[in-house]
């Protein structure tokens, strides 16, 4: 069984074919492109989208090339449907569509989020996993219970991957900025105490964000290392208090700022201490990517027909915890 999977939610145009066989998945190929906004500055929707429409053709053609398939021995396209930025999500949606009806390919429209965790699973062979998504749109942690993903903590305003890039652009950097953070705090080993809020299981960031932009005439790169230690050891503090209560013995870390070494580094002595197999996506497939929509869609494939396409739609607030996982 062949997919094509199309990703377009937000600073990525990817798209990838995967193939299933049994309960096997193999990555083909995957293409992407990347928006990157001028430095200093966020992403915009409609440039992005602009970026997403004129690379969508050569990327799509490319990804068939490598994958050495055409596009008539795909069996499914699925894309991402949601969350996301509208203007960029419906890109990704046009080309599904397009090739869908032209083609005569069953169509499935993939949750995102969904997808991170499905692909993750996939690539680390982790069963049960408590999950962690940090990306830049999420940061939550989940367990899979009765035909859902249940949210266990969450944060209740900015993601994780939001703070490294809001600090990041405050300093002039080009977004996304995570790993210029990383490599910064990895310079220095002086702690600024800063605010750490945990609330119950969840977290809050914006205090943080304004706390760390404040500090940095005490250094940059000592800003950098107290907001990440900050940040982490709150994210570890959650995790731990869910692996307790769930009694998960895996621990999965899915979404852009797994790249984040420091991060795993804290979250595997959680594991040591909660008896818990620790697995990080690889950082190749960490963030945004074809393949994770690729794999959900032919997860889905395996217990239901392909959507009408009248059904179609984009989501751009499409909550994972809302989506029932039948496969
Ligand atoms: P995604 O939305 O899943 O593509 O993830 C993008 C997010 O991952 C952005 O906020 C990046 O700043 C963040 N990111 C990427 N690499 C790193 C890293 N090495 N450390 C921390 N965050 C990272
Ligand atoms: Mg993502």
């Amino acid at each position: 069984m062949l997919c094509l999977g199309i990703e377009s939610t937000a600073h990525t145009f990817s798209c990838a074919v995967l193939e299933k066989k049994a309960k096997k998945g193999k990555i083909l190929a995957d293409v992407r492109k990347i928006y990157r906004p001028p430095d200093g500055e966020g992403i915009h929707p409609r440039e992005a989208s602009r970026h997403h429409v004129e690379n969508s053709s050569k990327v799509l053609s490319e990804t068939l090339q490598k994958a050495k398939v055409n596009v008539g021995d795909l069996d499914i396209v699925a894309y991402a449907a949601g969350p996301g930025l509208g203007p960029c999500l419906r890109v990704g949606a046009v080309v599904a569509r397009s090739l869908s009806s032209y083609y005569q390919i069953p169509i499935y429209p993939v949750n995102h989020a969904i997808g991170h965790i499905e692909l993750g699973k996939l690539l680390t062979g982790a069963k049960n996993p408590l999950v962690l998504l940090v990306s830049g749109g999420h940061t939550m942690l989940l367990a899979f219970m009765i035909g859902k993903w249940r949210v266990f903590g969450e944060t209740l305003d900015i993601t994780l991957g939001q703070l490294l890039d809001q600090f990041g652009r405050s300093l002039g950097f080009a977004s996304p900025c995570g790993k210029q953070i990383e490599q910064l705090a990895n310079k220095s080993s002086t702690y600024i105490p800063l605010p750490y809020v945990v609330k119950g299981n969840d977290v809050s960031f914006s205090g943080l964000l304004s706390a760390t932009k404040s500090i940095v005439s005490k250094g940059i790169e000592n800003s950098c290392f107290s907001l990440q230690e900050t940040a982490f050891a709150m994210i570890s503090e959650a995790v731990e208090r869910a692996l307790a209560f769930t009694n998960k013995k895996e621990l999965l870390i899915v979404g852009g700022v797994a790249a984040n070494t420091r991060l795993s580094e804290m979250l595997q002595s959680v594991c040591k201490r909660q008896n818990c197999k620790f697995f990080a996506s690889p950082l190749k497939y960490s963030g945004d990517c074809g393949s994770q929509i690729a794999w959900t869609g032919l997860l889905e494939s395996s217990v239901k027909n392909g959507t009408n396409l009248d059904e179609t739609f984009v989501r751009q607030s499409w909550r994972l915890d809302s989506v029932n996982v039948d496969y």
